[in-house]
Parts: structure tokens; C-alpha cells; sequence
């Protein structure tokens, strides 16, 4: 899931949204503001209406990063780092640094998901009977109570057991504490994924045919993104798999050649892709040789090609910030999340102190480490 668009950072954890955050945003404040709001309580100014829809909306996707949020705080709590967050109309994906280390660790991350969501449905609900008891506003009444019930929804929702939902990785937490082996739990999890999203497509155009309304098509939309993203789950759980037991120093590219901070883009140019850097990514690192940030050549595209002379490489390098790293000790698997993040699909290796780079890793040298496992690996 990749974010369109990023929060910055909560907690600690950078925290991007998707565009369908945006979809489900503006479905969510229309049908509040057009439908149930104005049809339960007429006679209210229509600035009334949209105004609390969008404050409903507002309060719907923070109760959805709420729940991330409480993903993110037990993952840490448990030893496992967020390397980021992205929201997305299903919910939140949290990207963790490494694996849970035990299946229970896993019931935990993912238990708490829902059981934030239920707590807030809980409070929103009790909110609700509070101002009705009040006598607060039709409207607004009916807008906490829509708070609480979407709330409870969520947290049934994401209890399904199918990847990539809560319920995916509790199933996947139960097969792992059963079988012994993790990355058959992951494998299992994705297929009962993949299978629940074709359920919801079929439903979806099914529905579609009988009642002849296009309303029905959001559902299979809502399987079509679980189908991929289970599939994805099942892939990145077999790479882990053919991965097990291997480090970071066994694949990544030692001593990578780097590029001075001060260099111009033009003059950078002149030495690509033929000559001393004929690769795609490079550290770039300041004149003392402090590591600064990654020089890519997505970056270099979207610079324009006339201020190429006069701007340095550190001006369109992506900074250390946004970059992933990891050390050379490191499972490769664990390092794998992070390989997708923003940084370029580069991870940079930092010697143990965290400051010196000692090497890096590329989509590449996963590629060929994938294959010679493949090759020689006596199969069973
Ligand atoms: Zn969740």
C-alpha cells in the first residue's frame, strides 16, 4: 500500500494516507451530509449538515489512525519498531521493522487493533446516549451515534481472519503457536485473504445483477484491494521463508561507491551511467565522510534539466530521515519491510556504531541472493 500523501510523523512514526483515504473521505461526507443526517432530522440549514459531516468525517479517519496508533505503541512495546504507517480505506497498514518475535507477541499487535476500535465505538456510544439525554441537537446525536456504530464495525471487520486484516494476522498468530513455522502460518493467512476479497468480489457483482444498483460495486472494490494485498502478504512471507538465516552482510553490496555532497548534478551526470557510477542509487556523504542522505535517479528526473548545473547532489538527495538502513547483523527477512518504504527501494548498511556505511542493499542484490538459494538449496 503505497502512501499518495504523508501526516508527518505521530509518535514517531511517520504516517502516510493513500488516495483512497480520500475516497472514502468524501463518501463518508456526502452520504452524512446529503442522506442520513438531513433525511433523520430535516429542517436544519444545509451549511449545518456538511459541516457536521465533515467534522464526522474528520473524527471517523482519526478513530482509524487511533487504531493504528495502538498497533504501533504494543509492536514497540513488544521489541518490534514501526517503520511507518499508511492509512488506506480499509484501515491502516503499519510497516514493522521486523517480524513479531513469538506468536504471541503477534495475537497481541494485531489484538489491540480491534480492541481500540470496539472501546471507541463503546465511548462514542455512550457519548451518544449521553447528549440525547441532554437534548443536544437531532443531528448531532445522530452523528456521534454513526461514530460509534462505524467504530464497532470496524472492529468486527478487521476481526476476519484474512490477510491483510487483524483478523489475518491473529489467524496467522493461532497457525504459527500450532504448526511451529511462521512462514507457513503467513501463507496460510494470505490464501484465507485472497479467498475472503474473491467472496466480496463475486458478492459484490452478484448483488450488482440482482439489484441492479452500482452500490454494490464498492464491495467488490473492497475485495479487489484484499485480494492484492494478500497476494503481496503471501509473496513477502515465501521471500522471508527462502530468506531464513541469512544476514545482511552475506547480500549487501560492500564499500558502495558514494557521491560528495557538494558535487554539482551536472557534473554528477557526466559520470553516469558508464563510468564509476553505474548504478541507480548512491550515499551521498558529506566532505568529513558523514553519511547525508541518498542520491537516486528518480531524484535526479525530477530535477530540472536547467538548474542541473547549479544545484549540488545534496539539494535532490533524499535525506537520511527518509532513508531505511539497517545493520550488517541483521536478518535480510526482517530488513525486507523496509526495502518497500519510501527510501527508493535502497537500504543503506550502517557499521554498529550507526554512523559509518559499510555497504548497501538493492532490490537487486535480493534478487540474485533469491536465486542462488533457489539453485542450490537441496530441495526436501
Ligand atoms: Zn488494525
Amino acid at each position: 500500500m503505497k502512501a499518495t500523501f504523508t501526516l508527518g510523523r505521530i509518535a514517531g512514526v511517520r504516517v502516510g494516507v493513500n488516495w483512497s483515504v480520500l475516497v472514502i473521505f468524501w463518501l463518508v461526507t456526502v452520504s452524512l451530509a446529503e442522506g442520513r443526517l438531513a433525511h433523520a432530522y430535516p429542517g436544519h440549514a444545509t451549511g449545518t449538515y456538511w459541516g457536521l459531516a465533515f467534522a464526522v468525517a474528520v473524527v471517523f479517519v482519526a478513530s482509524i489512525l487511533v487504531h493504528e496508533l495502538a498497533h504501533a505503541i504494543v509492536a514497540r512495546r513488544n521489541g518490534v519498531e514501526v517503520e511507518d504507517m499508511t492509512l488506506w480505506m480499509l484501515g491502516g497498514v503499519a510497516r514493522l521493522k521486523s517480524e513479531a518475535p513469538t506468536p504471541g507477541a503477534e495475537l497481541r499487535i494485531a489484538g489491540v487493533g480491534p480492541l481500540t476500535s470496539a472501546l471507541l465505538g463503546v465511548v462514542f456510544g455512550f457519548l451518544a446516549g449521553w447528549l440525547g439525554v441532554l437534548s443536544a441537537p437531532g443531528p448531532v446525536v445522530e452523528a456521534v451515534a454513526w461514530l460509534a456504530a462505524i467504530n464497532i464495525l470496524l472492529a468486527l471487520f478487521n476481526s476476519i481472519p484474512a490477510a491483510p486484516l487483524d483478523g489475518g494476522r491473529l489467524l496467522r498468530a493461532a497457525l504459527w503457536k500450532f504448526t511451529g513455522d511462521p512462514m507457513r502460518a503467513a501463507v496460510i493467512a494470505a490464501a484465507a485473504g485472497r479467498g475472503f476479497g474473491w467472496l466480496l468480489v463475486v458478492y459484490g457483482f452478484a448483488s450488482m445483477l440482482v439489484t441492479g444498483t452500482f452500490s454494490a460495486l464498492w464491495t467488490a472494490l473492497v475485495g479487489g484491494f484484499m485480494i492484492a494485498a494478500a497476494t503481496a502478504e503471501g509473496q513477502q512471507a515465501r521471500l522471508r521463508g527462502t530468506l531464513a538465516g541469512i544476514t545482511v552482510r552475506q547480500i549487501m553490496t560492500p564499500d558502495p561507491v558514494t557521491v560528495p555532497a557538494d558535487m554539482s548534478v551536472e557534473r554528477f551526470l557526466a559520470t553516469v551511467p558508464f563510468g564509476h557510477h553505474r548504478h541507480t542509487a548512491f550515499p551521498v556523504v558529506a566532505p568529513d565522510g558523514t553519511l547525508l542522505g541518498l542520491v537516486t535517479a528518480g531524484g535526479i528526473d525530477r530535477t530540472p534539466w536547467q538548474r542541473r548545473a547549479t544545484i549540488t547532489v545534496a539539494e535532490v538527495m533524499a535525506p537520511l530521515d527518509d532513508v531505511a538502513t539497517a545493520f550488517p547483523d541483521e536478518a535480510v527477512s526482517d530488513v525486507l519491510p523496509r526495502l518497500e518504504s519510501v527510501s527508493e527501494n535502497r537500504v543503506l548498511v550502517l557499521a554498529p556504531d550507526g554512523r559509518d556505511l559499510v555497504g548497501i542493499v538493492s532490490p537487486a542484490d535480493i534478487d540474485r541472493a533469491v536465486t542462488w538459494l533457489a539453485a542450490t538449496r537441496r530441495k526436501p
